[in-house]
């Protein structure tokens, strides 16, 4: 491998909550054993997460310090936030709302959006969130699938997105709007929650009872509404303490947007779960404000995108000078491969580790990450958290084969695991293709090397096959943004009549760069040095952006079907898309 690994010092591995002890004698009863619970083997997510410490007695310790777009900063105490999410389960009550009906969320980062989530576990519901910057007919599709029976959003957001088709929706009878005022057939939640009783216990769910349902991101086709389970929220407690070092009064920051399975998880119940002081930011990404937000919230905990880190690298290396990170302990993150360089990058901008994790909406919480105790080897994954079983296999008629080490094969996980998927909405033949032998599988396709970390490759409807090579994406693409000029590159197979398919790179510049020819051979000369003549992208397109999902995943799919002039399929995701 082109990059060495970064060794952990002793007392980084001695601090870390995960050691080898825990990793060989895991099981899933000790992720139990990190809850609470209720009488009767029951339990409910918003206990774990919030009223389970105010009866502890920590109801005065900081919970949640959120940061608004204007400056504005407001700071909740897990008592504020267990105090709220029953007056907000109280309201869905008094307005005939019953244990199992669906609540969606739409909203940005906001108070209410927290309160809402765990106000409607409470209350025994299910919550399902959604980007508020979708447009009206992905939200109207989602709605529809998941028989919504009341939203949670606010006023502008409510005119602009739903009232054009409210109608149509039978199953929704109510609409809360955050706020004092409400337009016609809507409840102000405000007054609503003024009114409403403080003095609701947790509903007692089953640990198999339906909490969540999480629409995936729609990167390979058309999204998949998974439905997780109360008994989740054991995996969220242990592997926020294990891969994300999680503490009490952890300082605490996911950047992630709650419309995505990893604002839900890891950005209101794995930090709530584990009593951290967790902050919720408002803003998008704007570089100053973020670094600000690093060094005056003492962020020690910093959990986000591989993209968040790509566009900082744009900014160059002294970017994080000025700032005082000391208390930052690593960073973190999901969603798409971390390039090797991204890692080595961080480590030397900010002074600490960058981990990265993986995992999928339909695993519900993290399954492969680099820990503190771990060293990393950048471009790697890391390992399979305590009590997952992976594996590398390849589909063979209804069962699979295993792969042997360094063979790349589909990602595989032995099911079990209590926060994984319990169904595709309606999708029961989408769900069962899922598993095969006795393993579930992935999508993802992975190589294990001898050492027991895994290396992402693509995913599988991404693998190019040319001149009798296969490719992964990810390797040529991290090959490509090592170029001085390259700051994101996406790559696909086109079809060709000798090789099988060609690989096509799409790379958008870094400042100071402009597309030209020399250019454009001078980036597919590094890569040829790299990778060599048969992997290298044949043809280097510039863009000033690549098309991305609302969670920030490259559409590789679209950058193809365009290509080939094929439909474009479901593109309800789709964020920015500017050639
Ligand atoms: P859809 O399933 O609708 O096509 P999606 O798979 O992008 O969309 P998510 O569940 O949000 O929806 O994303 C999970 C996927 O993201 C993983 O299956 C994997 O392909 C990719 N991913 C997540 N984390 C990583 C990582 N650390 N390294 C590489 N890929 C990752
Ligand atoms: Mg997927």
């Amino acid at each position: 491998m082109a990059f060495e690994t970064i060794r952990k010092p002793e007392d980084i591995r001695a601090s870390a909550a995960l050691n080898d002890e825990i990793r060989a004698r895991f099981t899933w009863a000790d992720a139990r054993a990190m809850l609470t619970g209720l009488p009767g083997g029951k339990l409910n997510i918003a206990h774990e997460a919030l009223d389970r410490h105010v009866a502890a007695g920590h109801g005065d310790d900081p919970a949640m310090t959120w940061l608004g777009r204007d400056g504005a900063r407001r700071a909740f105490t897990y008592a504020d936030l267990a105090g709220r999410t029953a007056r907000f389960a109280d309201v869905l009550r008094a307005h005939g709302l019953a244990p199992g009906d669906r609540v969606f969320g739409l909203m940005g980062r906001e108070p209410d959006l927290v309160v809402a989530a765990l106000g409607t576990l409470k209350a025994g519901m299910v919550f399902s969130p959604l980007f508020s910057a979708f447009g009206p007919e992905p939200i109207r599709t989602r709605m529809d699938i998941g028989g919504a029976a009341a939203l949670v959003t606010t006023e502008a957001l409510y005119r602009r997105k739903i009232a054009a088709w409210r109608t149509d929706l039978p199953s929704l009878k109510l609409v809360l709007i955050a706020g004092d005022d409400a337009p016609e057939g809507c409840v102000a939640l405000g007054p609503a929650m003024a009114a409403a009783s403080d003095d609701f216990a947790p509903v007692p769910m089953d640990p198999e009872d339906p909490a969540l349902i999480h629409f995936t991101s729609g990167t390979t086709g058309k999204p998949k509404g998974a439905v997780h389970v109360h008994g989740a929220v054991a995996y969220h407690a242990m592997t926020g303490k294990y891969a994300l070092e999680m503490r009490p009064g952890t300082r605490y920051w996911c950047t992630a947007d709650p419309g995505w399975v990893t604002g839900t998880s890891y950005g209101i119940i794995a930090p709530l779960a584990n009593r951290v002081h967790m902050t919720l930011v408002e803003e998008e990404y704007v570089l100053e404000v973020w670094l600000s937000i690093l060094q005056d919230e003492r962020i020690e905990v910093w959990y986000t995108a591989p993209t968040a880190i790509r566009m900082m690298m744009r900014a160059g290396e002294d970017i994080a000078r000025p700032y005082d990170l000391s208390a930052l302990r690593f960073l973190a993150s999901v969603g798409e491969p971390l390039n090797p360089e991204a890692v080595v990058w961080g480590n030397r901008v900010f002074g600490r580790p960058f981990h990265d994790n993986w995992w999928q909406t339909e695993t519900g919480g993290i399954v492969i990450a680099n820990t503190q105790a771990m060293d990393i080897k950048p471009g790697s994954m890391g390992k399979p958290l305590p009590g997952q079983v992976a594996g590398i296999v390849e589909r063979d008629g209804d069962g699979v084969r295993e792969c042997a080490e360094g063979e790349i094969g589909e990602l595989a996980l032995r099911p079990g695991w209590p926060s994984m998927m319990r169904a595709y909405l309606h999708e029961e033949a989408r769900y069962a293709k899922c598993f095969a032998g006795g393993w579930y599988l992935t999508g993802d396709l992975a190589m294990r090397d001898a050492d027991g970390y895994y290396w992402f490759v693509g995913r599988a409807d991404d693998l190019i096959k040319t001149s009798g090579h296969l490719i992964g994406p990810f390797e040529v693409e991290s090959a490509l943004i090592e170029h001085e000029a390259v700051a994101e590159a996406a790559v696909i197979g086109l079809p060709d009549e000798t090789a099988g398919e060609v690989v096509r790179a799409y790379v958008c510049l870094n400042p100071g760069f402009e597309p030209s020819e020399d250019l454009e051979k001078s980036i597919r000369g590094h890569a040829r040095g790299r990778l060599g003549p048969a992997v290298a992208p044949r043809e280097v397109v510039f863009r000033k952006t690549l098309p991305r999902t609302r969670s920030g995943k490259i559409m590789r799919r679209l950058l193809k079907a365009r290509e080939m002039g094929l439909p474009e399929g479901d593109i309800s995701t789709l964020e920015s898309d500017e050639t």
